[in-house]
């Protein structure tokens, strides 16, 4: 027995929906068609008149129907919620350099219209204009990185996570890599040496102890089936106090005395020694040549300054044997990364640093940076705002040079009508968000990190946000 159908109040009115073909001829349907495509409009104005059909069946009183262009309009906001870019550009406030979730290093203004060329139309990415015929992408950046260094050969790949692992891969495969308790790191976002070690089909001989490990434990440690040495900097990490690793140098000649290879995971890409700025000097990628290393592996968007890449330079046998690998077709570099690397190792050899945003960043004198976060405090303080400077730190950032920071002046902002942790949410909510850092209840700005040109956008923001008006 069929049942008969009970009519609620909303019922009646589903008769008056409009079909898809009226939604589709009313106001601002013709404009939604145009900014989204025929068809992403109308599944959008489907569901729209989906959730209004569910709407009225649900309500027991019923309802009315929504305007036509109500309906259209609701569908526009749907569009673009869904299609509004992730990726968006931010005010770096923080005063951490290479801020990793932020992107790491913005490239030079040489670096970006290198990329952007190579990315908005063709480009001798593998063509060699001379013979008019197939050319290899390794010419790009790697004789300049050769021409740097000192190194025999070089090669770039996408990451310096993938770097290690084809070095690992190619180099030390089914065979054992001595490696100090003391280095075994993870550098963040999931890479650790042991498991890139595993991955590698390397096998893994840990010797010494977490703070200290010597020439002689490596030297014991050695077998017949030993392929290398693998030495990493713990980037992000530091041992004080009884600690002690042999240096670059001593483990070379351990290596080379019995014809095994040294490997060298440097992780920042340091082109230059950072101990002028008062940091810790950290070994540099010049160092590891010169010390002996068979192979350097690096990143490229850390302390180089450049886009995202792991570069390889070393011995030109072994850089061939990582070229010919499979994995390195699987992880090569692009050309846009490839365009913008070059650019930006040109600084180096031009000696002109400054162009480079992260050095200029770490060399920034703080007379200049006080000076600023004076300006800017005027500012806001004319605005109504309860802002001071004061001294403050900022960071290398990027897993490197822990523990250091750099002395710098900060605006501290002590926000009266909101707390700070919901001020920090509505820098972040604005149409350009700001990323700050909040400490003691005040929001703290750090002027290294604000690239030239954003300050403006980011004390407007600012405003805006501590009067809690719409953003
Ligand atoms: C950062 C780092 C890595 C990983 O490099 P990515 O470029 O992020 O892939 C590996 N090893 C060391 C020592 C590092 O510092």
């Amino acid at each position: 027995m069929v049942s008969p159908m009970t009519t609620s109040p909303g019922r009646a009115v589903l008769r008056d929906l409009p079909s898809i073909d009226r939604l589709l001829r009313a106001p601002g349907a013709g404009e939604l068609v145009d900014a989204f495509g025929r068809a992403p409009a109308t599944d959008a104005l489907r569901a729209v008149l989906d959730e209004t059909r569910a709407a009225l069946l649900g309500r027991a009183a019923g309802g009315d129907i929504p305007p036509d262009f109500e309906l259209v309009s609701a569908a526009r906001e749907r569009l673009a919620a869904a299609l509004a870019p992730t990726l968006r550009p931010v005010i770096n406030a923080t005063g951490v350099i290479i801020h990793t979730n932020l992107g790491r290093a913005p490239l030079s203004a040489a670096a970006l219209a290198a990329a952007q060329q190579a990315a908005e139309g063709y480009a001798t990415l593998e063509y060699d204009l001379d013979e008019g015929r197939r050319g290899s992408r390794a010419v790009h950046a790697e004789h300049l990185l050769t021409r740097l260094t000192g190194a025999e050969a070089a090669l770039v790949v996408n990451n310096n996570a993938a770097a290690v692992l084809l070095m690992l891969a190619a180099l030390c495969r089914d065979q054992e890599v001595i490696i100090s308790r003391g280095q075994l790191v993870e550098i963040g976002g999931g890479f650790r040496i042991p498991d890139v070690l595993a991955q590698s089909g390397a096998r893994l001989v840990e010797v010494g102890t977490t703070n200290r490990t010597h020439r002689r434990d490596y030297a014991d440690a050695i077998t017949a089936d030993t392929a290398a040495i693998l030495a990493v900097h713990h980037s992000n990490y530091k041992i004080i106090g009884f600690a002690g690793q042999p240096d670059l140098a001593d483990l070379a000649a351990t290596a080379h005395e019995q014809g095994l290879l040294l490997l060298f995971d440097q992780g920042s890409g340091a082109l230059r020694d950072v101990g002028v700025y008062g940091l810790e000097p950290e070994p540099t990628v010049l160092d590891g040549i010169k010390a002996g290393c068979d192979v350097v592996a690096f990143s490229g968007d850390k302390l180089l300054g450049g886009p995202q890449a792991g570069i390889l330079i070393g011995r030109a046998a072994l850089i061939e044997r990582l070229r010919r690998h499979p994995l390195a077709r699987a992880v090569r570099a692009d050309k846009l990364a490839l365009a913008a690397l070059a650019a930006t190792l040109t600084h180096y050899l031009t000696d002109d640093p400054a162009a480079i945003p992260v050095w200029r960043m770490i060399a920034r004198p703080l007379d200049d940076i006080a000076a600023e976060a004076e300006a800017w405090a005027a500012r806001l303080r004319s605005a109504g705002l309860d802002a001071a400077t004061t001294p403050g730190e900022s960071f290398v950032g990027g897993g490197s040079l822990p523990g250091q920071s750099l002395p710098t002046r900060v605006v501290a902002v002590t926000p009266h009508d909101v707390g700070p942790d919901e001020l920090a949410a509505r820098l972040r909510a604005a149409p350009t968000p700001v990323i700050a850092r909040i400490r003691d209840g005040r929001l703290l700005l750090d002027p290294r990190t604000v690239l030239p040109g954003q300050a403006d956008v980011l004390l407007r923001v600012l405003q805006r946000a501590t009067k809690g008006a719409e953003q």
